[in-house]
């Protein structure tokens, strides 16, 4: 079997720097458009005068429609990142990759995911606003409390505390954080960070086999890239035909290939 050397070793774990960079970029694009949608939609809400015990976008048929029209603007924008950080440079390849991340998987599309994980991200905004206006705090301190727990919205005090006193009109404050058939779920940012990440992660693990397979390379040697416990990457460390080759082992694998 031929053995990699030092320098396709080297090659191949800068490959796997450059694609973490590129999924942290789209992570961070993420955060901001989030924070910054949330800041829209709270400025839309407050034009509105709805009692701060009523509050849901449902409320007013009006608001409603603005809001439904920042969300569209947020799906589309969260996949344009997502398809641009998957293409990157390999222009050549954009159809292909473009197919690649819009692919069913389990029977359901990227675009289908990025739109329910809005869905629920505007419900988060929604008790957020709610449980503000009903503990009486101002648009700016609302808009710092989506921000600061966006990780975990149903862990503001605000929230908490609005949940506690009951009487809130707002889906989340009702159920407390508890979505139907999906229990208390992760934050839609989480959720959509993970997506997102993992279809530019797995684009370019695949396109990268793809493009040494056309060049002939007939095998490939899988190496840890991180010290993070697992024992399924651990069990694939060595050597595999180029027919074994898929993308990731895993979700936020960051095993790296060396093609032989
Ligand atoms: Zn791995």
């Amino acid at each position: 079997m031929k053995q990699p050397t030092k320098k396709q070793i080297q090659d191949a774990k800068d490959f796997i720097k450059l694609r973490l960079q590129a999924e942290i970029s789209m992570q961070s694009h993420l955060e901001e458009l989030l924070v910054q949608v949330a800041k829209e939609i709270i400025d839309i809400s407050f034009k509105y005068d709805i009692q701060p015990a009523m509050f849901r976008f449902s409320a007013n048929e009006n608001l409603k429609r603005d809001v439904s029209g920042v969300l569209r603007k947020l799906r589309e924008l969260i996949y344009d990142y997502t398809e641009t950080l998957s293409v990157y440079d390999r222009k050549e390849e954009r159809d292909a990759i473009v197919d690649f991340i819009n692919r069913e998987d389990h029977g359901k599309t990227l675009s289908e995911r990025i739109s329910i994980y809005c869905n629920r991200f505007l419900y988060e905004v929604e008790a957020a606003i709610a449980a503000g206006l009903i503990a009486g705090i101002g648009k700016d301190k609302i808009k710092g409390s989506v921000k600061s727990y966006l990780n975990s919205p149903y862990t503001n005090p605000y929230f908490k505390r609005a949940v506690y006193n009951g009487g809130a009109a707002a889906t989340r404050i009702k159920t407390d954080g508890v979505s139907y058939g999906v229990g208390k779920s992760n934050s839609a940012y989480n959720s959509l960070n993970t997506l997102t990440r993992f279809a530019v992660g797995s684009a370019w693990m695949l396109f990268w086999g793809l493009e040494h397979k056309d060049k002939g390379y007939t095998g490939f040697y899988s190496y840890r890239g991180s010290s993070y416990p697992c024992s399924y990457c651990d069990s694939m460390v060595g050597y595999h035909p180029i027919s074994d080759y898929q993308n990731q082992w895993h979700i936020r694998c960051c095993c790296y290939f060396v093609f032989v």
